[in-house]
């Protein structure tokens, strides 16, 4: 079955409960086991600054579920949190994004793999170091150190352990 690896943030509200909230909602859908979880890492928003700060982890799946399907159940797991509609950069209960599906590469206009700002996020780099560091950008051709390292002047990101410690 695929190996998925999720982004996972959040930013209002008890954020620790609602990424593992998130995480039981991802093992309950069918064919999905949660394989394993990054460390939490604190960090400073993207875009629009006055909002509090994430945390954010990666999650690593396999599953069954097709790629375009599983986003439809990501965004209705996120409409169940009671994530609105806040923007782009703007405060959430819960983001759920799809970072890498496989060695799948793919692009419409809904869904693109690998995500497209994945290489561009120290939030995303930093956990994904931890879960997949052989990895490398199938597009970019550069490896996952390579890419963290060219991000050194971005956001601050905090590490903060382990979501079960
Ligand atoms: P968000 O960052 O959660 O507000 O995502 C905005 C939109 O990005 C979604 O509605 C998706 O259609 C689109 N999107 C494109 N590629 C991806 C991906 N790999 N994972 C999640 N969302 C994606």
């Amino acid at each position: 079955m695929p190996i998925v690896y999720l982004g996972m943030g959040s930013n209002l509200g008890l954020r620790e409960e609602q990424l593992k909230r998130a995480i039981k909602e991802l093992g309950s859908l069918p064919h999905t086991e949660v394989l394993d979880l990054s460390s939490l890492y604190e960090t400073e928003p993207v875009g629009v600054k006055d909002q509090p700060w994430f945390l954010n982890l990666v999650s690593v799946l396999r599953t069954a579920i097709p790629p375009q399907e599983l986003l439809f159940r990501l965004k209705k797991i996120e409409s169940q949190m009671g994530r609105g509609k806040g923007g782009r950069w703007g405060p959430r209960i819960i983001d759920l994004d799809i970072l890498l599906y496989d060695d799948l590469v793919f692009s419409s206009p809904r869904l693109v793999i690998p995500h497209p700002r994945m290489h561009q996020r120290s939030f995303v780099l930093l956990p994904l170091t931890e879960m997949a560091p052989q990895w490398r950008h199938p597009i970019l051709g550069k490896g996952i150190w390579q890419l963290a390292e060219g991000l050194s002047r971005g956001e601050v990101v905090r590490w903060r352990g382990k979501l079960y410690a």
